[in-house]
């Protein structure tokens, strides 16, 4: 399998990064874990073909892991996409796609599509299968308002990935990521400890409970991408391949 970092940057479009949107490829599956408000041109620049995409997991409804959704669903209804898509994220998530089509591009959730679009609002540790791929949620701190906040663990063509999403530290990021092939965590900041992200210094403090084969860091602010040569992590950037 491999991933592909279409977007990894934060809200604030810290290095000119595209918003978060991680793209996974194999024999059987091909999918898309959050897709924020730059997802469409990063993926168009990176050469990807969005109607190919099966499955789009959402973690949560910020802009930049969630608005981008009204620009591919357009753009799939202006290439007239056949395949079938199903976007699954937290409770709720159905009427919170609705208002954000509706703001942005008013009449466009009642437009009648020509393929079939599922929308599928997740439970916490509940483990959901869409075709190849095995989704189990985990609730994470990420605020007091505009949540569910979700990260998750993802099984597919033999491969287990933990996704932190955006959140504080959690003993819920040790089921998320434990002997996880490859544990993408978000490393907002390096040392200093903010409320609702993840800095660097308590990732690491908890890591031997952990203990991801592999760690790739993302959804880093300024503070962090100025430290970037300096890491001991591999750090993601905008059009990385992994292969998994
Ligand atoms: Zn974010
Ligand atoms: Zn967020």
């Amino acid at each position: 399998m491999q991933l592909q970092f279409v977007g990894c940057g934060d809200a604030l479009g810290s290095g000119g990064r595209y918003n978060t949107c991680f793209h996974f490829t194999g024999a059987q599956v091909n999918f898309l874990i959050d897709c924020g408000a730059s997802s469409l041109p990063a993926l168009k620049a990176q050469g990807i073909a969005r109607n190919d995409i099966d499955l789009i997991l959402i973690t949560h409804f910020h802009g930049d892991h969630f608005g981008g959704l009204p620009f591919l669903l357009l753009d799939a209804q202006f290439t007239r996409r056949s395949r079938p898509l199903v976007i699954a994220g937290p409770q709720g998530i159905e009427a919170r796609l609705t208002q954000v089509m509706e703001a942005l591009f008013e009449n466009s959730s009642k437009t009648e599509r020509k393929f079939d679009l599922s929308i599928v609002a997740l439970n916490p540790e509940e483990t959901r299968e869409f075709g190849g791929v095995k989704v189990t949620p985990f609730p994470v701190v990420h605020g007091e308002s505009g949540g569910p906040f979700l990260a998750y663990r993802v099984e597919a063509e033999g491969r287990v990935i933990g996704y932190s999403a955006d959140t504080e530290w959690t003993e819920t990021l040790i089921p998320v990521a434990r002997d996880a092939d490859l544990f993408i965590a978000e490393a907002y900041t390096y040392d200093r400890v903010v409320k609702n992200h993840l800095s660097l210094v308590t990732l690491e403090a908890h890591l031997p409970e952990i203990e991801p084969k592999r760690l790739v860091l993302t959804h880093m602010s300024d503070d962090m991408l100025a430290r970037l040569d300096a890491l001991d992590y591999t750090a993601a950037s905008d059009g990385m391949i992994v292969e998994l």
